[in-house]
């Protein structure tokens, strides 16, 4: 159970354990008697020493919670109370009455006597002698580190398994950095960097301050190597796909035209631009690589419909490749209009597609016969071969990593490489573009087609729920329909997840009971896709009001007649993502409303429900969520998205172990970031392939991350 509340925080090995540094620091090395505590100003943090004498549960009206109030005192016979608002199973056993314990957290006054709501909790049992009181115990008498919390790993728990780990692990670490570098930019030795990160010596952690000053060397010396490790893998990877030839294009414009009055409007000129970017990169002698960013629904899929057209006409082939089979469905049925007329063969492959229709499939690809072949992951299976490939787009970026362009450009003619056309919602923030990118085109929709509005958006408590089926009941009264979302398919009582809705049980209720009377309709995941297919289809014609559902419509079916996007523990969800299903709403002449729900606590709550033994994670999700309130910018969501999440989602390679950055801020220590840069570039120019033995290490870890993503190093 403790590995596994571990590993969801991605600590699968000594060496995650290691690098899982605390979120905070606080001074816990004056320890107090609560007589101490009168003089002192109130929510000052203070750490207490006292004999528990007694506890009461005292339950509270209208809920079915109680709240707990422990009363210690000292060896002055003063008294500490402690209270706890909301009382959890199992609480009372943890304090037996008699215990000595030290007790940490803001003081208050309540009734001129010292107060600590919500403390935190370290049973002692005898009173320790006053020479044992200063660092001896990890978690107070010393700086003590606080660690991001999952439900079933308390603090405490935390720190000593972090301790054993330091103690077994941190002997074998060895440094990736020789001795001369670290000189030259006084970089502290790992060990001794990681050792401090945990249980720093001797450092007073500043109030305003994440951490304490004299850690900045430590955490100096990690940016610097997050950010060299970094720019390494770029370096390699660029001298990897560097220099590419590709199909020269020669644009005619036939199918264009034709196209053109296919599509009942026109295009933006922001549509425009992006197009004559991509025509502009298709008639090069080199491969295309260039990305086109656009917030939802600022009409991509023209952009790339008509750049392949282009390809088409040449007699070459090329593929669109989108991540779930309902978008791959609806930019066929999309294509077949758009193409309508212009003799181009379009067609499309998914892996649910039975072993006649694949077969067909390979073969109408294999032939030439079609052109433009739409389609999921079934795109890259061996059994696919192309004709004349020669231009490849892939529809939201995100989520496909290296591993798919890199299989592309083994399927090229004629030993040259596709060009590549990537398309995002979820923008590359510029920041990162700049770092990681240097020499990847960036064309940027940043034009919604005319007519649309801002989504109101809205954050509800769980208590407040009434208020959205209100709004559902209104909407539908009004000929609208409503999509209401949920992180589960399934009830599940996997750790974790006991308290999630789900899909499933949320529509048989709702059924039954707020939506009583509407015509819902459930589509999630699991469900064999012809299925979901049917209701998705069945949705789109309005013959159901309310669509619940799994995050399955995220980049889905456009429904232009429905006004309401629900999401239902909102705090699961990442902020690009919230945002990708707000975008599926708004899409017609109807003024449209996005409205989140979480039960987790508002920030007012957030502080003390974080010092709670088994309480929620540290930070609360509505602030997070209010920043999807304030911005209907894709792209500064997706540059608060990167502040919270690190980097790592955007380069595509999270899971394969590619740098994310822990510690790094991109804008902070951006000088940080450009010494690493000069330094990553003076070691690949001196040892391009990292064969010096002094580069071992490194050499070691790329192998590891380019392996992951598919990009083997060229021994040579
Ligand atoms: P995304 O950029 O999110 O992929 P889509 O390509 O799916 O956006 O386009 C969203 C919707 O906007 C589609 O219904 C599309 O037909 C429509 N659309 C695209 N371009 C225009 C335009 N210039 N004017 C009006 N509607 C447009
Ligand atoms: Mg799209």
């Amino acid at each position: 159970m403790r590995a596994g509340a571990f590993a969801r925080k991605g600590v699968l090995t000594v060496q995650d354990a290691l690098y899982f540094f605390p979120r905070r620091f606080e001074d816990r090395r004056k320890i107090s008697e609560p007589a101490d505590l009168l003089p002192l100003a109130e929510g000052m943090q203070v750490t207490v020493l006292a004999r528990i004498e007694s506890l009461r549960e005292i339950p509270l009206r209208g809920r079915h919670q109680t709240m707990l109030e422990l009363v210690a005192m000292g060896s002055k016979g003063d008294l500490l109370s402690c209270t706890w608002f909301r009382s959890f199973k199992g609480q009372k056993e943890k304090y037996p009455v008699g215990s000595w314990a030290i007790f940490t957290g803001a003081l208050k006054k309540f009734k001129g006597a010292p107060q600590i709501v919500h403390p935190d909790v370290e049973i002692v049992k005898e009173r320790p002698k006053d020479a044992d009181l200063f660092g001896k115990s990890l978690h107070w008498g010393r700086i003590t580190p606080i660690y991001s919390r999952s439900e079933k790993l308390s603090q405490k728990l935390i720190r000593e398994t972090i301790h054993l780990c330091l103690s077994e692990g941190l002997p074998l670490l060895e440094d990736i950095f020789p001795e001369h570098l670290r000189k030259k930019h006084e970089l502290l030795p790992i060990r001794e960097a990681i050792q401090s990160m945990h249980f720093p010596r001797d450092a007073a952690p500043n109030k305003e301050e994440l951490l304490p000053e004299s850690l900045h060397p430590a955490i100096r010396r990690l940016i610097f190597e997050e950010f060299f490790k970094f720019q390494l893998v770029l370096l390699m990877d660029r001298s990897n796909i560097k220099p590419e030839a590709g199909i020269p294009i020669r644009i005619k414009g036939h199918a264009a035209k034709i196209m053109r009055k296919n599509i009942p409007f026109t295009l933006t000129n922001a549509q425009e631009r992006a197009l004559a970017d991509a025509l502009m990169d298709l008639q090069k002698e080199t491969a295309m690589n260039r990305i086109v960013q656009g917030d939802v629904g600022s009409g991509k899929t023209l952009v790339a419909f008509l750049a392949l057209a282009e390809v088409a006409e040449n007699g070459f082939q090329a593929a669109l490749m989108a991540p779930t089979e309902i978008l791959v469905e609806q930019h066929f049925e999309n294509a077949k209009k758009v193409f309508a007329g212009t003799g181009i063969g379009v067609g499309f492959i998914s892996g649910s597609l039975n072993k006649k229709a694949k077969d067909e499939a390979y073969e109408k690809i294999r032939s030439g016969e079609w052109k433009i072949v739409i389609g999921t992951h079934a795109l890259i299976q061996e059994a696919v071969q192309w004709k004349e490939l020669a231009a490849v787009v892939i529809d939201e970026q995100h989520r496909f990593g290296v591993k798919q362009r890199t299989h592309f450009k083994e399927h090229s003619t004629k030993g040259k490489s596709p060009h590549i056309l990537t398309m995002t919602a979820t923008p590359i923030p510029r920041s990162l573009a700049l770092t990681i990118f240097g020499e990847l085109e960036v064309s940027t929709i940043d034009e919604l087609p005319p007519g649309r509005q801002p989504i109101p958006t809205k954050t509800l408590r769980g208590s407040e729920r009434q208020k959205l089926y209100n709004l559902i009941h209104k909407e539908v009264k009004e000929g609208r329909q409503a999509y209401l979302v949920y992180p589960l398919v399934a009830d599940s009582d996997k750790e974790g997840m006991e308290k999630l809705k789900s899909a499933e049980a949320e529509f048989a209720r709702l059924q039954e009971d707020q939506l009583h009377g509407l015509r819902l309709a459930l589509v999630h995941g699991q469900m064999k896709s012809e299925e979901r297919d049917r209701v998705m289809r069945a949705f789109k014609n309005h013959e159901y009001d309310v669509l619940i559902s799994t995050t399955v419509i995220e980049v889905g079916v456009d429904v232009p007649n429905a006004t309401v996007m629900a999401i239902e523990n909102a705090e699961r969800f990442g902020l690009s993502q919230l945002h990708q299903l707000r975008g599926r709403v708004g899409r017609g002449q109807h003024k449209s409303y996005c409205v989140f729900v979480t039960d987790s606590p508002p920030i007012s709550f957030a502080k003390p429900a974080a010092s709670l033994e088994e309480g929620v994670d540290d930070e609360s999700p509505w602030q997070r969520l209010e920043i999807l309130e304030k911005s209907q910018d894709g792209f500064a969501i997706a540059e608060a998205d990167l502040k919270i999440r690190g980097p790592g989602d955007f380069f595509g390679t999270k899971q394969s172990g590619s740098p994310s950055f822990q510690l790094a801020d991109l804008s902070r220590d951006a000088n940080l970031l450009a010494l690493a840069k000069l330094e990553a570039q003076a070691l690949f120019d001196r040892d391009p392939q990292l064969k010096d033995p002094e580069n071992a290490l490194l050499r070691k870890y790329f192998h590891s991350v380019l392996e992951e993503a598919a990009i083997t190093l060229k021994s040579g």
